[in-house]
Parts: structure tokens; sequence; C-alpha cells
């Protein structure tokens, strides 16, 4: 059963390592945007009943809540077995919560990137760590309790220390899902020029390095596990049950069509990409011509960044003989029972195997 994903692509501030084509534009513009969306959404042919909802961004929580009504209300197929909304801590109210329960929303994943208050102030963003705790109570109270919480691994200013104190934050309200992201800084975002310019602006002097960085993430995926959350994701962590079923779609290969600006889609044999801009999406521009998945080649590209491994077809044991012996050889992958996952080792240089079988 195939997922749908909207894109809502407007948040309040840009954060300082941001690189997305999300950001802050005028009011008339997200008006215009939500025009299109409609539009978009309503000439769909629904062949089918979908399963799941994500509402990514930008910060869709920002939504105003008869317009999140409005566009739920052309996706058919409700009650979905899973439907998320991103939202920014800070931006949580009790009405708030209540009208995104009422309109069919179950899941909430919430950028928090970190609780310590220095490296929150650094992103550019203006939670604490008591004001996530006292959303996460809104949100149960609204009946929503399935939450996700974000964290970045090597934000400006982290340290030992105060990535455990975020560790322990997660402890406390006990989430039912944690993603980790290890912090790739893209040139063009703000932190990633100041980087290459300096500057003292984003604390580009005080990113940790990569491996500070990669050492941060392997604590976390020690520490989560003692707290019942096991990572089923190289970025996912989750108590038993509570996968994402959406994402699981991505790495699972399954269908999914996405609306809005950067939206993908995939019909299980082409994929497609909306504009990449809300200025092209608003333009009218076309979406891109569908090119062709590589059904061998993504099973181990993708399919290798769930910890339940891939189980390759014969064929493809042959086909990829060469780099599955050598990454067997050197410890990145291991195979039982015709199955044939990543290492932890082979987790945190999950590139290179992936390259290896997109023939990069
Ligand atoms: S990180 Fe998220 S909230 Fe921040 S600017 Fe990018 S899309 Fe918006």
């Amino acid at each position: 059963m195939p997922g749908i994903y909207v894109s809502y692509p407007f948040c309040a501030q840009k954060c300082t390592y941001c690189n997305f084509a999300s950001g802050v534009f005028p009011a008339e513009m997200e008006q215009l945007y939500l025009t299109a969306l409609r539009h978009e959404i309503t000439a769909h042919e629904w062949l089918w009943q979908p399963e799941t909802v994500y509402l990514g961004g930008g910060t869709p929580g920002n939504l105003d809540p008869d317009a999140l009504r409005s566009i739920l209300g052309l996706i058919p197929g409700r009650p979905w077995t899973e439907a998320t909304m991103e939202a920014a801590p800070g931006s949580i109210t009790p009405d708030r919560a209540r009208a995104w329960a009422a309109a069919g929303i179950g899941r909430v994943s919430l950028g928090v990137q970190s609780f310590v208050e220095r490296e929150i102030r650094r992103t550019g963003r203006k939670h604490t760590a008591q004001v996530v705790a006292k959303e996460i109570g809104v949100l149960c109270e609204a009946g929503i309790r399935n939450v996700n919480i974000d964290l970045i691994a090597g934000l400006s200013g982290q340290t030992e220390a105060s990535w455990r104190e975020s560790l322990e934050w997660i402890e406390r309200l006990a989430p039912q899902h944690v993603s980790v992201y290890m912090l790739e800084v893209d040139e063009e975002s703000r932190l990633g020029k100041e980087m290459m310019l300096g500057g003292v602006r984003y604390g580009a002097a005080d990113t940790p390095g990569d491996d500070a960085t990669t050492e941060f993430y392997e604590i976390a995926v020690e520490r989560l596990a003692t707290m019942g959350l096991a990572r089923y994701e190289i970025s996912n962590f989750a108590r038993p049950g509570w996968e994402s079923r959406h994402n699981l779609k991505y790495w699972k290969l399954e269908p999914y069509v996405g609306f809005g600006a950067d939206a993908h889609s995939f019909d299980g044999r082409l994929r497609y990409a909306n504009p990449d801009t809300v200025e092209a999406y608003l333009a009218g521009d076309p979406a891109r011509p569908g090119t062709p998945a590589l059904p061998h080649e993504e099973r181990f590209f993708v399919g290798l960044r769930l910890m339940a491994g891939v189980r390759p077809e014969p064929a493809d044991w042959t086909r990829f003989d060469a780099p599955i012996r050598r990454f067997l050889d050197s410890g990145l992958l291991e195979t039982s029972d015709g199955v044939l996952r990543l290492t932890s080792r082979g987790v945190l240089l999950s590139n290179e195997v992936f390259q290896e079988f997109l023939g990069l």
C-alpha cells in the first residue's frame, strides 16, 4: 500500500546548517503555495487507498489548522495506518495539538536536534529542553502518543558531555522513536560558508570533527539501546512496533506519491521529482520526467540501510559476488541464513559500501 508525502517548505527561521529548499518566505507566497498544493492533490487520480501520510518540510507544524484540515481532507484512506507531522518545538499549543489529532495526525516528529541551549541557539532555533518536555505532555493530552525526536550529532559547540546530556533528556522523556543524524555541513548553508570563509557568528570553529561526530553517534547507539530504543535503520531507533511505517516504504522500495515542491514519487518502476524550489513549483514547472529505478542495485543501496538487512536473490549473489566477498572479508558486511547486513563498523562506512553496489 503506497504512502503519501506532502511537502510544506515554510519555516519560521532558516537554521544555520540547513540547505533544504525550505526557509522563510512572504505570507502571500504561502497562500499561493497552499492553493497550488490543493490543485495538485485534487488532480491526482487515486487508484488505491494510501496507507500512510507524512507531512514534511520545512515546518508543517506551523500550518494553519484550517489549511491542514483542508489538505488532509483531499487525501483518501483514513484512518491511515500512520499519519506523521513534522513540527518545531516551541510552537505546540493545546489547541493546535487537538486540531492535529482531529485532522487525523497520530504521530509527531519533533525537530529538537539538541537539548542543550548553547547548541540550540547556534542553530538558530529558540526552544529549550523544558519547552520540549512540556509540549510532549501537550501532545499526549491531545491523544498523540507516537512521538519522534530528531537529534543531530556534531552540532557546533557539542562535546561528549553535552551530547550525553541530550541523551539523558531522551531517557527522561521516553519517546517511542528517535532519529540521530550525523551533521554533514553543506557548503551552501550559512554554517558551511562560515567554515570556508572564517567567522564566529554560527560557531563554525567549534564544530566537532568527523571522528568526534562518529563517536557521538556510537554513544547514542549504545545509550538508546539501553533505553529500549533499538536501531532499525542507520539513523532511526524505535521501541518494538513503533518503527516509522511511512519511512520504511522508502527503504523497502514500496511505492509512494509526493505532493508539493521538491516532493518525490516512486510507482514501483519509475522515480519522479516535482520542481525543486517553491518558485519553480508555483510557476507550474512540470515534474521532472520519470527515471527508471535500478531494482538490483537499489535493493542493496537502500535495503542495507535497514538493520534487518537484505535477502539477495540467487542472481544477485553472482552479479555482486566481488563486492560482497570483499566487504565480508573486510568485516563491513555479515551474512546469516541468506540475509546480508551491515556490521557495526559497516554502518560507519556505509557510503563506501553503497557506492560499490551502485557501481559509482
Ligand atoms: S532545518 Fe528544518 S526547520 Fe530549520 S530551516 Fe531547515 S527545514 Fe526549516
